[in-house]
């Protein structure tokens, strides 16, 4: 089915345009990269459809429900979960106190405290640290891991979230080659076992071809291309 139906979306900073007149659809269970150069339109587009940034013009179907003039709800938070270069952990908390912050977006945050307490929250959220394998480091305190461990802590937040749709702002943009090829090899992973869909934005094309089905490509707030994963080559 299809998962996100994007048309003609536009969006301007005061006269700058940062998306111009986009359209594509994108089925569930689809790993779609979004590449192109700074300032291309790539956190924008993730932002609208994350809903942190308010649409202009255009329309958007989520799973099938028509968001262009939906507000934020709990319901879309559950459907949509957004991972980033900042990891935006709470530094200071248990890692696993972090994972099941991944409860926040659903249940707000008195519950997702009190669900430290409930013995099922608590396995889920071991049992996603174990997926990344991180289940030894679940009580250590978070700032203390390294960039790598602390997005694969991320991670397992994402898993406890089960959201249906995940957005990744360059998610390995602040990591170095060898870390940055673990997690998305682990994120990619995960999200294909789970059937869930992403778009993961990426300075390199070369990570975009060894983990994504499909490329899209962003130049000026257009479409530069949109191709399948093996039609675009490492020049592109
Ligand atoms: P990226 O790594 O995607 O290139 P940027 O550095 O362009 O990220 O943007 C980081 C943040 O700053 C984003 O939230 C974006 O919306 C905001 N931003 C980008 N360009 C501008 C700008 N010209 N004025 C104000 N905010 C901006
Ligand atoms: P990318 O993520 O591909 O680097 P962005 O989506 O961050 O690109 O930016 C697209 C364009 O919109 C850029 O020209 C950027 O400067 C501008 N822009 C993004 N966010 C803001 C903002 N909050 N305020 C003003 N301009 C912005």
């Amino acid at each position: 089915k299809i998962m996100i139906d994007i048309k003609n979306l536009t969006k301007h900073f005061e006269r700058k345009i940062a998306l111009s007149s986009l359209s594509f659809t994108i089925k569930q269970g689809e790993l779609v990269a979004l590449v192109g150069p700074s300032g291309a339109g790539k956190s924008t587009l993730l932002n609208s459809i994350a809903r942190l940034v308010p649409l202009e013009s255009g329309e958007m179907v989520i799973d099938g429900q028509n968001i262009s003039s939906y507000k934020k709800g709990k319901a879309f938070a559950k459907k949509v979960g957004v991972i980033r270069q900042q990891f935006d952990l709470i530094g200071p908390l248990a890692v696993i106190h972090n994972v099941l912050a991944g409860k926040l977006a659903e249940w707000g945050t008195v519950k997702s405290l009190i669900s430290l307490l409930v013995p099922q929250e608590k396995d889920a959220a071991l049992s996603a640290l174990e997926r990344v394998g991180l289940a030894d480091k679940a009580y250590e305190i978070t700032s203390t891991l390294s960039g790598g461990e602390q997005q694969r802590v991320a991670l397992a937040r994402l898993m406890v979230q089960k959201p249906e749709i995940i957005l990744a702002d360059e998610p390995v943009a602040s990591l170095d080659p060898a870390r940055a090829d673990d997690v998305l090899s682990m994120l990619t992973k995960i999200v294909s076992e789970d059937n869930q869909t992403l778009i993961a934005s990426l300075h390199s094309v070369e990570y975009a071809r060894k983990y994504f089905d499909r490329i899209i490509s962003l130049k000026n707030g257009a479409i530069f291309f949109d191709l399948p994963t093996e039609k675009v080559t490492d020049e592109m």
